[in-house]
């Protein structure tokens, strides 16, 4: 999958950091993304996931040049 590996293209420390930095709106705050998945989006991929506290749906998108 093209997005998958995109996302797997980035450092871990880029990665984790990305993962790690996510906002929820139930939360009203950074959280952690969980159970993500990686799809492609106009920006470059976007995470689909839930939240670590308290399992909402949450995403983020990642920009990529390409
Ligand atoms: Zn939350």
């Amino acid at each position: 999958m093209e997005a998958n590996r995109k996302w797997m293209a980035l450092p871990k420390d880029i990665r984790n950091r990305l993962k790690d930095n996510v906002f929820c709106g139930n939360c009203s705050g950074a959280t952690t993304i969980v159970n993500f998945i990686v799809e492609e989006n106009e920006a470059g991929i976007i995470l689909q996931g839930e939240c670590k506290h308290c399992g909402k749906r949450v995403a983020r998108v990642v920009e990529m040049d390409s």
